[in-house]
């Protein structure tokens, strides 16, 4: 298998080819052509699997057919996890000039808020620091968002992030697209995925 025969479009079969990214892991082939589907998506993997590239593709794709005002935001437990995720969504993104944003805490506030004000196409986040934003910063507001990305699920409930989650599931389109990541599957995450996904395809790697 490759990027394209998943249905993965030039640019980013070029950005995974700089990246030297050969040949899709498991997560990555099977998670893709569901998620190209308008699937919600429910992965069970591991950090290492290759899940963030198992994402970030099929949102990148979904940008570069319709950039108009589409917006992601990933959530992740820890800012290092963040930074990683913006990472990935920069370098397999450099070639269909994505906009991106990391915002986590024990940073500036301000320098976050002027960021959002550049209208990014994707925004990772942590939970806390991303609500502290929609409370606080003017003109910032998750009204069209499409893609939702819980990552390491089971890690953001475990540290208590639930009713933040449930906060900002309030404040997002009902009609978006959801993707649910986690090393486990616990009574939480279960309930979670519930309350967030809507007949989601489960993979398992
Ligand atoms: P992740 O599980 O998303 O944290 O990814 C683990 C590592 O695998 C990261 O360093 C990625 O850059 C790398 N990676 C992701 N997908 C591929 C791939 N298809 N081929 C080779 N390396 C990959």
């Amino acid at each position: 298998k490759t990027f394209k025969s998943l249905g993965i479009i030039e640019p980013l079969c070029q950005a995974c080819e700089q990246l030297k990214y050969k040949i899709p892991t498991e997560i990555q082939s099977e998670a893709i052509p569901w998620a190209l589907q308008d699937r919600d998506i429910i992965g069970l993997a591991q950090t290492g699997s290759g899940k963030t590239a198992a994402f970030a593709l099929p949102i990148l794709q979904a940008l570069w057919d319709a950039p108009q005002g589409l917006f992601s935001c990933i959530l992740a437990p820890t800012r290092e996890l963040a930074y990683q995720i913006f990472e990935t969504f920069e370098s397999l993104g450099s070639t269909i000039g994505v906009r991106c944003a990391v915002i986590i805490g024990g940073m500036d506030m301000m320098s976050q808020s002027i960021a959002l004000s550049k209208k990014p196409h994707i925004i990772i986040a942590t939970p806390g620091r991303l609500q502290d934003h929609l409370e606080n910063t003017k003109g910032f507001s998750l009204r069209n968002l499409k893609y939702l990305v819980l990552d390491e699920a089971d890690k953001l409930l475990d540290m208590d992030f639930g009713p933040i989650i449930d906060k900002i599931l309030k404040v997002i389109p009902k009609e978006r697209h959801t993707y649910l990541f986690s090393a486990t599957m616990t009574t939480k995450v279960a309930k979670l995925q519930r309350a967030s996904l809507i007949n989601p395809v489960k993979i398992e790697v």
